[in-house]
């Protein structure tokens, strides 16, 4: 088994968590997914760059592959769309525009953003969540779907791809429901899956994504009534 490299847990010093979003960006495209790991009692956000990548180890740490033997793999199911329509907190960082097609770039440039002073240099952030509620600009409410990912899905900001509501779990080609967790007094949380069907499994993406259906029938009932004003 090989190397992979985990993205070190973020603190309270947002400078420093952004600093560490922006470096985590850079290595977007050989992101693996978020784990859990029950043996470490932590999530992993897992990335295997090819051998040679740079990795800037002030943000990183090198671990085994076999560490993820028996984690979970964190899941977003189609359907629930919770962290995108309520509250999204959506931002992104000014290197993930990059490789945006002109005209998102134009989009994103010209929302509210913040210059933030990191220990890497002056980082600007932008925001995404400035539509009512804060839903992100860049979710589509009929659809239910992200309009980055549908460009690829890189082209999520590396703050959606490494956050998880740890709801909804794999392992093995099996699904698994969070039962509960238990923070211990080292600050880590223990957290328990139970394997379930698919029919729980959806009830509960259907139970998750009743914040979005209600949001879309409002959001439709709004387009309406302009539509005939
Ligand atoms: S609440 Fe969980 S499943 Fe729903 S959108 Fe967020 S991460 Fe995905
Ligand atoms: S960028 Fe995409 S995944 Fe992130 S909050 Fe916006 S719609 Fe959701």
């Amino acid at each position: 088994m090989g190397k992979i490299y985990v993205l070190k847990e973020p603190g309270r010093d947002k400078a420093w968590n952004i600093y560490a979003l922006r470096e985590a960006a850079r290595l977007k495209r050989w992101f693996q997914g978020v784990y859990y790991s029950p043996r470490l009692k932590r999530l992993l956000a897992v990335f295997k760059p090819t051998p040679g990548t740079h990795v800037n180890m002030l943000v990183f740490e090198e671990m085994g592959e076999s560490v993820l033997r028996d984690a979970y793999r964190m899941e977003c199911p189609r359907g629930c769309n919770r962290c995108c329509v309520l509250r999204s907190g959506a931002f992104m960082i000014e290197n993930e525009l990059r490789n945006l097609p002109g005209d998102v770039r134009d989009r994103v440039t010209r929302q509210p953003s913040e210059l933030i002073k990191t220990p890497g240099g002056w980082v600007r952030v932008y925001r995404l969540d400035t539509e009512p509620m804060g839903r992100c600009i860049f979710f589509d409410v009929e659809k239910g779907t992200c309009m980055l990912e549908g460009l690829g899905k890189h082209n999520k900001p590396i703050v959606c791809l490494l956050t998880y509501c740890t709801v909804f779990a794999t392992r093995d080609g099996k699904l698994y429901l969070k039962k509960g967790y238990r923070v211990h007094r080292d600050g880590r949380a223990e957290i328990h899956y139970e394997e379930v069907d698919e029919k729980t499994w959806r009830r509960m993406v259907a139970r998750m994504g009743s914040v979005w259906t209600r949001y879309r029938k409002i959001y439709k009932q709004q387009q309406t009534e302009e539509g005939t004003a």
